[in-house]
């Protein structure tokens, strides 16, 4: 059989990203022949250090390349300074822009490290809603000081595309959890998220085009759709992490989503995401540059070896994901060889050769 070639882009970026990208590209390296995919690597830079360097913290080659000769990427992590540094503005936000990445995905699943099990894929939408930047301040008709406003915009074209991949990501997770990689989810289930009772327009656009979306001759008698308030869902998601499979979000809930969902898993080190475009897709750790740990050789890998899982997923290898995330759940539910942040004393090196021995 003819293998197929993936040429990935590595932008490791700043920090622990430096530590981290290289073991997205053993792991790839280390995948069984059998299942006939090659790579091909082409390192990029983006990142602080690449804008002291070079004065642009997105250089256009790293984007053209991207677009040009890649299909897919791993990016690591950038330095955000602390004060805000004139000319410099987050390299991965300017990339979701200039590829039209309009998905963020970020599983959040423990194996062992928290009292429930939880097993959940957050799909935000990453293109519009309040974060369009549309704000502007005036003084109040009536003289008593400064009002502030923003718009909030939700089209049925971005909330449609968001709700499909939701439902496409349910879909797939069936087969992978078919091919072996454990789950504590039986059949496939989309909760749309959204606070329609209160903004019918626009929360009420987003729930009914995804009703729409979800409704598709493609994912009829294949998945379950239910919805939920966005404030009520919050309460669930602390309470009953368990009962969710697949959540799909407008812009702003879908981040504030993600980031309570990833803190009930015990470490930044464990959560991965993807920025996902048409036929594109960048695996991306959620944690940052983590600069108290950077250069100690214990940053835990596992964020970005389920990264790498989750852009092959996007790019059609979908055994080869299960492989990577059945291989990452052994190393955790054996336990032996945890990095600090899970309370054990492995290396990131350790942790990255035990999970390659299990491929
Ligand atoms: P940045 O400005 O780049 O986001 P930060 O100081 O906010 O940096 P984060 O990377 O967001 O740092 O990490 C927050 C905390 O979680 C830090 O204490 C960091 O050491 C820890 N952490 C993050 N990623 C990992 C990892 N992969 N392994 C172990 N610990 C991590
Ligand atoms: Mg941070």
């Amino acid at each position: 059989m003819a293998s197929r070639v993936l040429r990935i882009g590595l932008i490791p970026g700043d920090g622990i990203g430096k530590e981290v990208i290289p073991a997205g590209r053993r792991l790839l390296e280390a995948l069984p022949s059998s299942l006939g995919l090659k790579f091909d690597f082409v390192d990029l830079h983006a990142g602080f250090e690449t804008f002291e360097k070079t004065g642009a913290a997105l250089p256009d080659k790293t984007v053209e390349v991207l677009k040009n000769e890649c299909d897919g990427a791993l990016f690591g992590a950038v330095s955000s300074p602390s004060t805000a540094v004139k000319g410099y503005s987050s390299p991965i936000v300017a990339l979701r822009k200039k590829l039209d990445l309009y998905a963020n995905v970020r599983p959040v699943k423990t194996v062992v490290t928290a009292p429930k099990p939880i097993d959940m894929v957050i799909v935000r939408e990453n293109t519009e809603d309040l974060y369009v930047k549309d704000e502007r301040t005036f003084d109040a008709a009536d003289g008593s000081g400064k009002v502030a406003e923003a718009i909030k915009r939700i089209s049925e074209k971005a909330s449609f595309r968001i709700a499909t991949m939701a439902g496409d990501i349910a879909l797939r997770r069936e087969k992978i959890r078919a091919a072996g990689a454990p789950s504590i989810h039986k059949s496939p289930l989309v909760t749309i998220t959204h606070k329609s009772n209160v903004l019918s327009q626009t929360d009420g656009l987003f729930r009914s085009t995804s009703r729409r979306a979800l409704a598709a001759e493609q994912f009829a008698g294949k998945l379950e759709v239910e919805e939920q308030i966005v404030d009520s869902m919050v309460y669930k998601l602390f309470r009953q992490p368990e009962a969710y499979d697949v959540i799909v979000a407008p812009n702003l809930y879908g981040d504030i989503l993600s980031d309570g969902a990833a803190a009930l898993v015990g470490s930044l080190g464990l959560v991965p995401s993807a920025n996902v475009g048409e036929g594109f897709a960048i695996g991306e750790p959620c944690h940052g540059s983590a600069p108290d740990i950077m250069g100690m050789g214990i940053a835990n890998p596992i964020a970005t070896l389920r990264s790498t899982a989750l852009m092959l997923e996007f790019l059609g290898a979908e055994e080869a994901a299960a492989k990577i995330y059945a291989a990452v759940d052994g190393n955790l539910s054996e336990g032996k060889l945890l990095s600090p942040d899970l309370g054990g004393t492995a290396k990131t090196e350790e942790v990255v050769q035990d999970i390659l021995k299990r491929l």
